[in-house]
């Protein structure tokens, strides 16, 4: 007898699961990007000991029929894309069909969902990623997806989790960014009973930023709003008064993604040279619109990162749109002095 075994597919969903699900942070990312693809304007986020004992995503979006129930739970099962074609223009945040699967391979799931065209919610309970249980029930229309018991059946993973309070932040930063990037949509975020935020939904990312940041920061910011060859940058920069001492009040959003790039960093930070002192960085939140079949969201399973065809030209854009803000605002006039 050889010495290869073929893996179960139980085994085979908890190994791919952590790729896609690393932490508490990890699920309430995924469980609200697929609300937002519902079509969601109202997401509510409850957690408790930083999203170990309990995630909570409620939306009213438009649910999921009876008959796709099953389905939402299997690896590489998605609404979002048919073909190899859809790949290149993809509009829907998911769109890889691994969440559900992996979430509900490592930890305690409920679901409750209801279409507008059903008169009844269904509520599901999964464990080992298998449904154990489906019934009707009453319900509103959209989803509610309760997460227990993190990584219960992961002991590995569930002690390399840090201590609730900074999985909490790492929440924290997500509601954030997810907030940042749909102003149109109002999140309330809970955790251990008590409102983080509320955002309201008016569409306004600086009122966000305002509850985000606060007074500040919000009576510092600078509109940035300007077309370039490849792409359209939208957003507020901090001016030169709100010098952050970390890169914490930096967030990118492209095509309304949220995603780290080492380029667009660089490019704004360029704009800045010599305005903040050194060792201070400068607080943006912007939105790059740009040709989905012009960058990969592809190269990172959690797709954090994205690689765009031309780099160079990306940051020369940038750059620009930021220098034009950051000098239209900040303008001094310097007079020649007459000799
Ligand atoms: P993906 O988002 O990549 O399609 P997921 O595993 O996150 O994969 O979700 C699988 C499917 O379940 C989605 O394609 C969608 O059809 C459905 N789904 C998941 N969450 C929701 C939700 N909150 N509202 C409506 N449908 C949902
Ligand atoms: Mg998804």
């Amino acid at each position: 007898m050889g010495d290869i075994n073929i893996l179960s597919n139980d085994l085979i969903n908890k190994i791919a699961a952590g790729e896609v699900i690393e932490r508490p942070a990890s699920i309430v990312k995924e469980l609200i990007e697929n609300s937002i693809d519902a079509g969601a304007s109202e997401i509510i986020v409850e957690i408790e000991n930083g999203g170990i004992s309990l995630i909570r995503v409620s939306d009213n979006g438009k649910g999921i029929k009876e008959d796709d129930i099953e389905k939402a739970f299997m690896r590489h099962a998605t609404s979002k894309i048919k073909d190899e074609h859809d790949l290149f223009k993809i509009t829907s945040l998911g769109f890889r069909g691994e969440a559900l699967a992996s979430i509900a391979a490592v930890s305690k799931v409920e679901l409750i969902t209801k279409t507008n065209i059903s008169d009844f919610g269904i509520k599901a309970y999964l464990e080992n990623g298998k449904i154990v249980l489906k019934e009707y029930c009453g319900s509103t229309d959209g989803t509610t997806i309760t997460i227990k018991d993190i990584f219960y059946n992961v002991p590995a993973r569930l002690k390399f989790l840090k201590s609730p309070s900074r999985e909490q932040a790492y929440i924290t930063e997500i509601m954030q960014n997810l907030a940042l990037s749909h102003p149109q949509i109002s999140f309330k975020y809970i955790a251990n009973k008590k409102n983080v935020f509320i955002t309201t939904g008016d569409g306004s990312l600086k009122n966000v930023i305002y509850i985000i940041w606060g007074k500040n920061v919000f009576d510092n910011l600078i509109e940035v709003n300007s077309t370039k060859e490849t792409i359209t940058l939208k957003g507020f920069i901090g001016n030169s008064k709100l010098e952050k001492s970390n890169r914490n009040y930096q967030s990118i959003f492209v095509n309304g993604r949220h995603v780290r790039n080492k380029t667009i960093t660089a490019a704004v930070e360029n704009a800045y040279k010599s305005m903040l002192s050194i060792n201070k960085f400068p607080l943006f939140v912007l939105n790059i619109f740009i040709n989905p079949e012009l960058i990969d969201v592809n190269v990172h399973p959690t797709k954090a990162e994205i690689k765009f065809s031309d780099e160079q030209k990306i940051f020369k854009e940038v750059y620009s749109c930021i220098k034009e803000s950051l000098l239209k605002k900040d303008f001094i006039p310097s007079y020649k002095i007459e000799d």
